[in-house]
């Protein structure tokens, strides 16, 4: 079951990569974004409600898994998603992924994130299928 099919759609989003001036908390994983780190910044409007998310550059890299295999997922409830994926799915890079993410992606570069679910099974199986 994937968070972003109850998820009420936002009437107005607008997504913007940008270099932190001053320090963050992530939003997905609770980390510091710490100033000159990249990191995606995300204002919407849902339900009438204006939201601001911030996204550290390695929960946006996990983010892209949700975007092939799920279609998106829940601003601030990334990690329930993948908790409940690993559940499902029981793919090891997807345990990994959230053992690293729970730990603040600590002693990690974004690049081993970016690995990690590049070699995925079902982000692989789902790319090829769409390429067929
Ligand atoms: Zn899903
Ligand atoms: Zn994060």
């Amino acid at each position: 079951m994937c968070m972003i099919d109850d998820a009420d759609m936002a009437q107005v989003y607008d997504s913007q990569h940008l270099t932190a001036r001053k320090a963050h908390t992530c939003d997905e994983c609770g980390r510091e974004i710490g100033p000159g780190e990249r990191y995606n910044r995300v204002r919407g409007l849902w339900d009438g409600h204006w939201s601001v998310f911030k996204t550290c550059a390695h929960c946006d890299a996990l983010w892209h898994w949700f975007d092939v295999v799920c279609g998106g997922t829940l601003h601030g409830g990334m990690g329930a998603d993948l908790q409940d994926h690993w559940g499902e799915y029981g793919q090891p890079n997807l345990g990994r992924l959230l053992v690293m993410m729970n730990d603040k992606w600590r002693g990690r570069d974004v690049e081993q994130v970016r690995d990690l679910v590049r070699s995925n099974r079902l982000y692989r199986d789902v790319r090829a299928a769409r390429a067929a």
